[in-house]
């Protein structure tokens, strides 16, 4: 750390929140003891990034027009499923579709999805796959986070009564960075058979992520927050992250908080996580949590993900597997998507759609018992998928729609 000056750990803070590209970063080959970033400093930036303050929101006759990014595996056919469900539950909702091509080093497709999303202001997605080994090409998933500043990622891990899980009753808000941390993709080899990885942490993206989640808090009657770490190792980065989460927890006298490191964390998690209630965390322990409690509530196909930004929003399934071994066998389960769905439709405040789509999930989890290999069934994914468009057939019938 010594050898890092405080101006070239600003830049790489600002390099990483900004996410510049190949022609605003300097791509250079360094000796040792250098700050020899290399080819992998190369960044994504969109070319329409200017006008995105000045593209309105597209909403025709009524309807909302939201961006679908179907990605990789299983990403397609969920989404198919949801365009079924929309139809039959009436849902005023277009979706645009967008296909980046997972083996392509070009950016034309990440830059028409990221145009596309700027138009619609908000995108269901899958997970979106990029092949290539290379290290100037920036994973998909993390360009297009930086690059529309989705600098909160929330996942509310609730237990589904009918689900054999390890844990029951479980009902914990993540409350994870998205847009930093360890997935700044800063890695270089700084001398033959060294090689190092950036971690960036900085005050301006800890600051109003801890401000979020203690808000978050208060408008959601949550009463405690806990900052997980592990600054008794990365003292001066995750130090960072904890001593802002402390100073913001001051100005919410009514919300306990706590921290934990993350080691611990993930043992508590196993035995009691009932002890928690909403968790503020850098990126890579967001990503080890939520995969943590999601096997502990039934695995990777129930939950979703919300990503939040100050202009932007993208609704995906909470641990983004693609799922590519169960593609196309009509077994992957729809259920995280749908949840994704809802949470889109409660985005464009189509209330009354987000409620009956979480009655149908509900109806069709806990009460019908519909469940798909992944959850210890043997229903197929149409068969859950349909459940639900019966539910919602029926309601809409009821509440004459
Ligand atoms: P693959 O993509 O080949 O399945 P992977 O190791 O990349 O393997 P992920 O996509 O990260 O796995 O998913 C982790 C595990 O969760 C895999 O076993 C995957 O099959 C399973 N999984 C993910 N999503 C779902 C889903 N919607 N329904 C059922 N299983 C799922």
């Amino acid at each position: 750390m010594a050898a890092f000056g405080r101006t070239q750990l600003l830049k790489l803070a600002q390099m990483s929140s900004m996410s510049l590209n190949g022609a605003g970063s300097a791509t250079r080959t360094m000796g040792a003891g250098q700050l020899g970033l290399g080819d992998s400093q190369k960044r994504f930036k969109s070319k329409t990034s200017r006008l995105a303050k000045i593209l309105p929101k597209a909403k025709y006759g009524g309807r909302h027009t939201v961006t679908m990014l179907p990605g990789g595996g299983i990403g397609p056919e969920l989404m198919g499923y949801v365009r079924e469900v929309f139809r039959y539950a009436g849902v005023p909702v277009d979706f645009e579709e967008v296909n980046i091509n997972p083996n392509t080093e070009g950016n034309e497709d990440l830059e028409y999805a990221i145009t596309s999303i700027r138009r619609n202001g908000v995108a269901l997605k899958g997970n979106i796959e990029t092949k290539s080994l290379s290290p100037n090409v920036m994973s998909r998933n993390v360009a297009l986070r930086n690059e529309l500043d989705l600098f909160v990622n929330v996942i509310h891990c609730l237990s589904y009564a009918g689900v054999p899980s390890r844990q029951k009753d479980i009902d914990v808000y993540l409350i994870r960075q998205n847009t930093e941390g360890e997935y700044a993709m800063l890695e270089h080899e700084s001398v033959y058979g060294v090689v190092e990885c950036l971690k960036i942490v900085t005050r301006e993206n800890s600051e109003r992520l801890a401000r979020y989640a203690f808000d978050f808090a208060k408008k959601h009657g949550r009463k405690k927050v806990t900052t997980i770490h592990k600054a008794n190792i990365m003292k001066t980065s995750d130090g960072l992250f904890l001593e802002i989460s402390r100073q913001i927890a001051k100005e919410y006298p009514d919300i306990q908080h706590n921290d934990m490191i993350i080691d611990n964390c993930c043992m508590q998690l196993v035995s009691n996580p009932h002890q928690f209630d909403v968790m503020l965390m850098t990126n890579l322990y967001g990503s080890i949590v939520s995969n943590v409690i999601c096997g502990l509530m039934g695995g990777a196909g129930l939950l979703s993900g919300r990503n939040y930004g100050t202009e932007y929003a993208i609704f995906e399934p909470g641990t983004r597997n693609t799922g590519t071994s169960i593609a196309g066998k009509n077994i992957a389960n729809p259920i995280s998507m749908m949840n994704a769905a809802a949470d889109l439709l409660h985005h464009l405040r189509l209330e009354n759609h987000s409620v009956w789509l979480r009655e149908a999930i509900d109806q069709t989890i806990n009460v019908d018992k519909i469940h798909t290999p992944d959850l210890g069934g043997q229903a197929t994914s149409m068969d859950v998928v349909k459940n639900i468009v019966n539910y919602l057939q029926a309601k809409t019938k009821v509440e004459n729609w």
